[in-house]
């Protein structure tokens, strides 16, 4: 087996130089069984971070093992020319678990197809090339998905065709509103948004797409009932709500089971990838089936709806809702928040804990203040690394450590790893 010296230095040589591992020592994994990943070098690692959100209910988890192995073993791919059992079975599945009426379902292979889609559905329903997004958004890299992205740390281009016009209230950390409380800052953002319509509208926007909690943003987390309110605006306008659930989804808040839930709105559409097939490439839409039915040419993804992504996709919903993975989140997100609040609270570089169930962050900034300080985010990320525990960056200015356990992690494993945590921002200088 290389070594983990040795993969660096063949990484940095033959891939894109946009794309970089997490630490400046990088490490390797070999090999994962729950809650914890080994190295090529054997040394173990809690994995509070999942391969972004992905592997969502363990690595090697039996279940999804098993439902692979036998899918292979029977056939791989078909496409949707033909009649597939596990695709028409899971685009069931997921349509019951939606919330949303009479809907329909499409998989693809990312979160960026996915959303790429929705937007695809909702300027043909509405006729337009306008759409509203959230600031410090992100939502793939496709020339679409990052038209609607306002994080510029992940921005490649604005070359897409579509006139986006971005919203106030993703982040409220930075927004100009932050004073206010949370009816009060809810209402400026509204008002912003009727203000932002009534001055930029040339011939009606499509959508405003937006993730509930923002995943890259640094789980920036608007107050409760924040996009119901947006909806009011919206719905006024014949503008539909796509809410892009690609980290919120599948429990993982633990209040709800879709990120959408907290705010007392159904979306038009939602779009869902990472932790769907926990790890197996699989994502997707479903929508209202009078916009997804919208389309009047065909389209289809070869890969969309695989057997063998599909397999691993009903394996992993079954093992969320047989195990009311929901609950465990909420339980876990209760005993995360009550071991970080006072380490974050005493921190003079914390300027905030937020998010909710097992999607917490931190974000980092300089004393008193809240200039980011990513050098102190990094060094936290390899600290914890250093004493066997992997937690994520996120954030505008990489000034954010994002804690996303697997949704099935233990109370045990939680404690172990927050204590890690714990240690290294205690003992930041
Ligand atoms: N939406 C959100 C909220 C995401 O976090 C991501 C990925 N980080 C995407 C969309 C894009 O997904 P993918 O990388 O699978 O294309």
């Amino acid at each position: 087996m290389a070594s983990t010296a040795e993969l660096a230095e063949r990484y940095r040589a033959v891939l894109p130089s946009f794309i970089s591992p997490l630490y400046n020592r990088p490490i390797s994994i070999s090999h994962g069984e729950g809650s914890r990943v080994f190295d090529n070098e054997g040394n173990p690692y809690l994995d509070f971070f999942g391969g972004i959100l992905t592997t969502m209910i363990g690595h090697a988890n039996p279940v999804v093992v098993e439902a692979v192995q036998s899918q292979a073993a029977k056939v791989m791919h078909t496409s949707t020319l033909y009649l597939n059992e596990e695709m028409i079975a899971f685009a069931e599945e997921v349509a019951a678990v939606s919330g949303i009426p009479d809907p329909r379902v499409l998989f693809t292979t990312s979160g960026s197809e996915a959303n790429d889609t929705a937007i695809l559905l909702a300027t043909n329903y509405r006729s337009t090339n306008q759409v509203l997004a959230m600031r410090n958004s992100y939502h793939g890299r496709s020339l679409t998905a990052q038209a609607v992205t306002s994080h510029r740390a992940w921005s490649t281009s604005s070359y897409s065709g579509l006139d986006v016009h971005f919203v106030q209230g993703g982040y409220r950390l930075r927004s100009p509103f932050r004073h206010l409380d949370d009816g009060a800052f809810t209402d400026a953002c509204v008002e912003d948004l009727v203000q932002l319509i009534d001055m930029t509208d040339s011939g009606g926007f499509g959508a405003l797409i937006a993730e509930p909690i923002q995943g890259v943003g640094g789980f920036a987390t608007p107050p409760d009932g924040f996009f119901g309110a947006m909806g009011k605006v919206l719905r006024s306008e014949g503008i539909l709500f796509i809410s892009d659930e690609v980290q919120t989804g599948w429990g993982r808040t633990g209040e709800h089971f879709w990120g959408y839930g907290a705010h007392g709105i159904t979306p038009d559409a939602i779009t869902f990838a990472k932790g769907v097939g926990n790890g197996i490439t699989l994502a997707g839409i479903v929508a209202r089936a009078e916009l997804m039915n919208c389309l009047k040419r065909s389209s289809l993804t070869t890969f969309g709806g695989n057997p063998l992504s599909t397999a691993a996709g009903r394996a992993t919903l079954r093992y969320v809702l047989d195990n009311d993975l929901q609950s465990n989140a909420a339980a876990r997100g209760a005993q995360m928040r009550k071991r970080l609040a006072p380490v974050c609270d005493a921190s003079p570089h914390v300027a905030e804990l937020r998010g909710k169930g097992l999607m917490q962050a931190i974000e980092f900034c300089h004393p008193a203040s809240i200039e980011p300080d990513a050098a102190t985010t990094a060094r936290v990320l390899e600290s914890a690394k250093d004493r066997g525990l992997l937690v994520g960056k996120g954030g505008l200015y990489g000034n954010v450590v994002r804690i996303t356990p697997m949704l099935n992690v233990t109370e045990a494993e939680l404690d172990e790893g927050l204590d890690i945590l714990a240690q290294v921002i205690e003992t930041l200088d």
